[in-house]
């Protein structure tokens, strides 16, 4: 169909008309289940009663003031942010780049005020921080950086999962100030690195007074099996990001500090017109009240790995499948080959999957998916990858 938008999507010809819970249907009248949930963003299902009560309450007394005013709904949401994740102050914004542009800046700010004029943040290959010029050049993959030139500067740029690099790094450069990473990488294809990397950024961080940043916009918010993803390892670091099902559908963006650098950022230094208004914030209440009362990230947990252990017995013995990991409910099934294909193939059997990093099946399924839900998409995705490598092998013989 013509229309106006600019050109930045390959867009699938389907149009979503209303959804509810774990799926959704398209004008034509077709149901789709839903196991990406808006990319990590519905984690509470689509049309939640509880999101969709606060935000209408909240639409017919106050949509916005700006940042002029006091927001309770803001202050309210960030003390219980910062209960949940043991941090000292927050920051709103409308979206996971913004989020961490706040987090960049706080980083180079926190520098300067240490006597550093040309402060670095490690960050990682294979990572993906956003589409704004800071976080493009933050993000570790070329495609989403070509054509942007010139990049901006100040990152060093070390393999995912490695802490050798980063202490040689520490001991040859004066002028780090902070690692920004992701806990697990979503868009780089589910990369879930050993369970004590954190532990040992951590220890880095602490013995050379530099910031540890983590971007939990995709694992945060019980994805993982846990409120966020570095709680599995017991650390706390002193930035953390947040966005994508923070609103469950509604847009905010959140960078949460700690101690020291809970202080840096001060009136003039950052803003925000939109950032963390009345609307966004009840929306985001009501996703932290509905999660801590249902304890969606204990939920997470289990049927992440009722999910994992159903798709390993179903694809068990397929040729073409290489991998099939998990933390909580960010789901990988990675292919031996490239198999973009199979969102639309899947599309077609009424699943809507995601594939990133070419060849890796990524399923961010609502968190409160039930075990009917999850058995059919077991089942239907199964016949729909094993149909793909079968095929794709026939005609490679
Ligand atoms: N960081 C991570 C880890 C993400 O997965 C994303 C989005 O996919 C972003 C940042 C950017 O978030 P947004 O698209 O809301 O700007």
């Amino acid at each position: 169909m013509a229309n106006n938008l600019m050109n930045t999507y390959g867009r699938l010809p389907i149009t979503v008309d209303f959804a509810q819970g774990a799926y959704v249907w398209d004008t034509d009248g077709k149901r789709y289940l839903d196991a990406l949930s808006g990319i990590a963003v519905c984690s509470l299902g689509h049309a939640h009663p509880a999101v969709a009560k606060a935000v209408s309450e909240q639409a017919h007394m106050l949509v916005h003031t700006s940042n002029l005013y006091h927001i309770p709904q803001q202050e309210k949401l960030a003390t219980d942010l910062c209960k949940l994740a043991k941090m000292d102050s927050v920051f709103f914004g409308n979206s996971g780049a913004e989020a961490n542009e706040a987090a960049i800046k706080l980083a180079r700010l926190y520098g300067h005020k240490k006597g550093i004029q040309n402060p670095q943040i490690i960050v990682t290959d294979g990572s993906f921080h956003g589409r704004t010029m800071a976080t493009l050049s933050a993000t570790g993959n070329r495609k989403i950086q070509a054509g942007f030139e010139p990049l901006v500067q100040g990152f060093l740029r070390v393999p995912y999962n490695d802490v050798e690099t980063i202490k040689n790094v520490a001991e040859m450069n004066q002028n780090v100030v902070a690692i920004l990473v992701e806990p697990v990488q979503g868009e780089g294809g589910i990369n879930i690195p050993d369970a004590d990397y954190l532990t040992q950024l951590r220890q880095i961080c602490d013995d050379n007074g530099w910031l540890l940043m983590l971007d939990e916009i995709q694992t945060g918010m019980g994805r993982t099996g846990k409120w966020f993803a570095h709680q599995h390892a017991k650390i706390i670091p002193d930035v953390m990001t947040l966005a994508k099902a923070l609103g469950n559908g509604l847009p905010i963006g959140a960078c949460l500090a700690k101690g020291g650098a809970a202080k840096v950022l001060q009136p003039g230094t950052h803003g925000s017109t939109y950032g963390g208004n009345p609307l966004v914030c009840a929306a985001a209440q009501a996703v932290v009240d509905t999660m801590s009362k249902e304890k969606t990230p204990a939920a997470a947990a289990r049927m992440g790995t009722q999910l994992v252990k159903g798709f390993s017995k179903t694809l068990a013995g397929q040729t073409g499948i290489t991998d099939i990991r998990g933390l909580g409910m960010m789901i990988a099934i990675e292919l031996d080959r490239p198999c973009a294909a199979l969102v639309k193939l899947a599309a077609d059997a009424g699943l809507l999957i995601n594939v990133t990093a070419g060849n890796v099946v990524r399923l961010l399924p609502p968190l409160n998916l039930k075990d009917k839900e999850a058995k059919a998409l077991i089942s239907e995705l199964s016949v729909v990858i094993t149909g793909f490598l079968n095929h794709n092998n026939e005609e490679a013989s």
